[in-house]
């Protein structure tokens, strides 16, 4: 069994990255204690490279890190890279801030995406593998579900009348963007290919 870092402290992403490593193979160990590194990127993909090149740098060991965060058409793609720092307080202030700021828009207006971006990094600084994945929605009136974490009670899913938090984790994982781009990440750990 293959051993890579995970560098995240998100006990959600830890439980979605865990669960689909566990079944191709891959023994995920968790980041160097006190790692923090600032994200300091202006993409999904930077802060991911800073990420895990830090945590790869500190273990001694190849590191993967995911960089994600809520796009919302109706804000021109915010909050994005800010997701988790959008308001002072828990998920819940966020969510609840998010709602304030579309309270007048019309529900064919709430488009959005979850969006995704992975770098496996070496210890001595090579990035061996990125790629960016997208799950899109819409974004509710109201919160709905207590699965997921984040902002998932108000991401509703495309064609379906459930958000990403009324859905099982096995679910979540086949559809999801860190689902997406994780399998992606996986197939390159396994057999080396670079497409993404
Ligand atoms: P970061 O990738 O740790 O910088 O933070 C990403 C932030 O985006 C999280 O704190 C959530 O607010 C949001 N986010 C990313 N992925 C998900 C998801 O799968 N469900 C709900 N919220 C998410």
């Amino acid at each position: 069994m293959s051993d890579i870092v995970l560098a995240t402290n998100n006990p959600g992403k830890i439980r979605e990255f865990g669960q689909m490593a566990k079944e191709h193979g891959i023994n995920l160990l968790p980041m160097p204690a006190g790692l923090d590194p600032e994200e300091t990127g202006s993409t999904f993909l930077e802060n991911a490279i800073i990420k895990a090149s830090a945590a790869a740098a500190l273990s001694g060991l190849p590191a993967v890190a995911d960089d994600s965060g809520l796009e919302v058409d109706a804000l021109g793609g915010r909050p994005g890279i800010h997701s988790a720092r959008y308001c002072e307080g828990n998920d819940g202030d966020r969510r609840v801030k998010l709602l304030a700021e579309l309270k007048d828009v019309a529900a064919e207006a709430r488009g959005g995406a979850f969006v995704c971006a992975m770098a496996m990094c070496t210890p001595d600084g090579r990035v061996l593998h990125t790629t960016e994945k997208r799950w899109y929605g819409r974004i509710a009136f109201e919160e709905r579900g207590a699965n997921g974490f984040g902002f998932d009670p108000i991401f509703l899913l495309l064609d379906r009348d459930e958000t990403s938090a009324e859905i099982t984790n096995e679910e979540k994982n086949i559809l999801s963007h860190r689902g997406q781009a994780w399998r992606q990440m996986l197939d390159y750990i396994r057999i080396g290919t670079t497409s993404s």
